[in-house]
């Protein structure tokens, strides 16, 4: 890796001494959002190993979740091959948008492909902005809840007891929604696999699995249908 000096060389500042970065999530490796450094917020970026950039509109140096808390740990910083954009990697504290949503690319646009996709019967699931933002919530929830472990949490409980717990929980639950179904009762029904999600959603924490992947595997199948 290169010292914080060689890196400011090998930058191609553009006429306003900035550099567009793309802020990058370590873990989902999501496109979280794309932000402008100067020199300054480089070298606080680099010494802080947390992201600062450049308001161009308010023409300050700004940490990014200085006010909302949603601070971003950087993990990685590269430079692209004409050394006119930068890649930050980051497990960020919350979201990276100032909307709430957890990637400031949460609108998708009309192109032929989305086209094709919405004339077809399901949903886009990389629309997180839609019915789906509150998985992604609760992921969220889980995983401060696993870090706090906060007491008195039933989720805290769960992490705790660990992974055999976990798994209990989830088959009681598949069963419960199973008897909910054969009873033809979909209130029991609604509120017993929304039980199964929540401990899935534990599950997958607990074994360090992103949402997100299990999006993108779903997202896989849905764009190129198995034939066997
Ligand atoms: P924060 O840095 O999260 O404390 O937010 C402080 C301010 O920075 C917000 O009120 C927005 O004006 C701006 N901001 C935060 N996140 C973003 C973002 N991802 N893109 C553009 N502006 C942002
Ligand atoms: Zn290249
Ligand atoms: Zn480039
Ligand atoms: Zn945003």
């Amino acid at each position: 890796s290169l010292s914080l000096e060689s890196l400011v060389e090998a930058i191609k500042w553009d006429e306003n001494g900035l550099v567009p970065a793309i802020v990058q999530d370590a873990k989902s490796k999501e496109v979280l959002m794309l932000a402008y450094m100067n020199q300054e917020s480089l070298s606080k970026s680099v010494e802080s190993g947390q992201t600062w950039f450049w308001s161009r509109s308010r023409a300050e140096l700004w940490n990014k979740g200085a006010t909302s808390g949603n601070t971003q740990d950087i993990t990685s910083l590269r430079y692209d091959c004409d050394g006119d954009t930068l890649l930050v990697e980051v497990n960020r504290k919350g979201p990276a948008c100032h909307t709430g949503e957890n990637s400031c690319f949460y609108r998708t646009a009309a192109t032929a492909a989305a086209n094709e996709q919405a004339g077809s019967s399901s949903a886009d699931l990389s629309v997180l902005g839609g019915r789906f933002a509150v998985l992604d919530e609760l992921e969220r929830l889980i995983a401060d809840r696993y870090e706090e472990r906060p007491e008195g949490a039933y989720t805290t409980y769960l992490f705790d007891k660990g992974i055999d717990k976990i798994l209990k929980k989830v088959g009681e639950e598949t069963a419960e929604s199973i008897i909910a179904a054969k009873n033809g009762d979909n209130d029991e029904l609604r509120y017993e696999v929304s039980d199964l999600i929540y401990h899935l959603l534990v599950l997958l924490r607990e074994r360090n699995l992103p949402l997100d992947d299990i999006m993108h595997e779903l997202e896989r199948r849905h764009e190129r249908p198995r034939r066997d």
